[in-house]
């Protein structure tokens, strides 16, 4: 019997990987059984790399080892530390990757309870060319092993997941490899999962499919697999295509139960098919689909930009204001208090304008809240952006910030703290100077 300990969460299932690794910190840990454990100190050699090779700098990992009349303290072949490792009731320490560099150089290892390296191999030696392909790699490391990998022991060999879902079988007398292809995870919602992306990676998107849909039928937050089929779809395919497999992962997960947390994932299927239905020309039935999902999450952004896009793009203006209108009621509605939701909720019908490329729309529902005495920095900003960006209206920019700066001189003459005031000094001769480049600009335009 094995325990699998150390795998830090590291890795992440999708193909990136952190390339800035925490520094390692000791670990303790026993066999299944208890008869056996054992204590991993990180070294501080920065020298070696993974090849095991340079002139050492400091103190490789070291393994303290205690069982059945047994106690020994013996280096270890990394000079950080193993990222992952498990002990065998025999006493055998089995390790895999180096800190910082997975899947390079003698990534495993089977060390016995004497101390000494019964063997060692590269992925190169465990992988073939064509799978070692398939490894999501960053600069630093090719993660190789499933992120929190099972280390299995059987009378002869012991077994690894890898990033695919995959076993890798290792002999324990001689470390030779066996690569089994699990086509069948059971319960295993990660491994389905895995292996879809697996195939999609390899571009094999019919394959991909029947994985994906064991995963989501054991957990419905998998429906993002959905969405990524869909987006290698409309890549690699076409917008049918890609309306096609949003139209049958809607009807797969409905009359589901939602998740208990958050808001339901599915509601993303709908907004997608919308899109794609948009590009598709099908603005009916996008229409109905959008609408729908605002009726049941008003703050829906995302749904509510597609929408007044399609009505403004449409010329039906009347129709993409009530939308907008909506949005704006419905996050001032959810605001905990007043000022944060007309704030909020400016921002948000100021947002819905410019993503249709209505900036002057988007300017007037500034000025209006800037009229109510609404100053909000962030309202001002995004204003200011705007005025002085894509409506080149350098002169209403240069009046706005004249206005904003008065604010700030007010509230720095109230300040007593120096330290306060040097803070405002700096902040207003900065913006006094944005001001004066406006007004050269606004000069030019004349
Ligand atoms: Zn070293």
């Amino acid at each position: 019997m094995l325990s699998s300990l150390l795998a830090p969460a590291l890795l992440s299932l999708v193909p990136t990987i952190p390339d800035s690794w925490a520094p390692p910190s000791k670990v303790v840990a026993a066999s299944a059984d208890g008869a056996w454990s054992v204590t991993i100190t990180p070294g501080k050699c920065t020298a070696c790399g993974p090849h095991h090779t340079g002139e050492h700098n400091g103190t490789h990992a070291t393994a303290k080892l205690s069982g059945p009349k047994v106690e020994r303290e013996f280096e270890l072949q990394y000079a950080l530390m193993p990222v992952t490792a498990a002990l065998t009731g025999e006493g055998d320490l089995y390790c895999f990757d180096h800190w910082g560099q997975l899947g390079h150089g003698k990534c495993l290892v089977r060390y016995g309870a004497d101390g000494n390296v019964r063997w060692s191999r590269t992925l190169e030696q465990v992988l073939t060319a064509d799978q070692l392909k398939q490894v999501p790699q960053s600069i630093s490391s090719r993660a190789w092993l499933r992120s929190e990998t099972r280390v299995e022991e059987s009378s002869d060999a012991v077994v690894v997941s890898l990033w695919n879902g995959d076993r890798l079988h290792l002999d324990r007398d001689t470390g030779a490899s066996r690569y089994e292809e699990v086509t069948d995870h059971a319960d295993d919602v990660w491994g389905w999962y895995l292996r879809s992306m697996d195939l999609q990676r390899q571009g094999k998107l019919d394959l991909a499919l029947e994985p994906l849909d064991r995963a989501v039928d054991l957990e419905l937050d998998r429906v993002d697999g959905y969405l990524q089929l869909a987006y290698l779809m409309a890549l690699r395919g076409t917008q049918e295509d890609r309306a096609a497999l949003l139209r049958y992962a809607i009807a797969r997960t409905s009359g589901r139960e939602a998740p208990e947390a958050g808001s339901d994932p599915r509601r993303n299927l709908h907004y997608q098919l919308a899109t794609a239905l948009i590009e598709l020309e099908k603005s009916e039935e996008a229409r109905e689909i959008l609408e729908e999902l605002l009726d049941a999450s008003p703050i829906m952004d995302s749904a509510a930009a597609a929408l007044v896009s399609m009505e403004f793009r449409a010329g039906n203006t009347a129709r993409a204001e009530q939308w907008i209108r909506k949005s704006y009621d419905a996050h001032l509605a959810a605001a905990k208090d007043e000022r944060r939701g007309l704030v909020d909720a400016t921002m948000t019908a100021a947002y819905l304008c410019q993503q249709a490329g209505e900036d002057l729309r988007a300017g007037a529902w500034y000025q209006r809240a800037l009229d109510r005495g609404l100053w909000d920095e962030n309202l001002v900003m995004a204003y200011l952006s705007l005025l002085d960006g894509r409506l080149d209206r350098p002169r209403d920019a240069s009046r706005v910030m004249g206005k904003l700066l008065a604010r700030w001189r007010d509230l720095r003459s109230a300040t007593q703290d120096p330290e306060h005031r040097a803070w405002w000094d700096e902040r207003i001769a900065d913006f006094e100077q944005r001001q004066k480049a406006l007004d050269v600009r606004a000069k030019r335009q004349r």
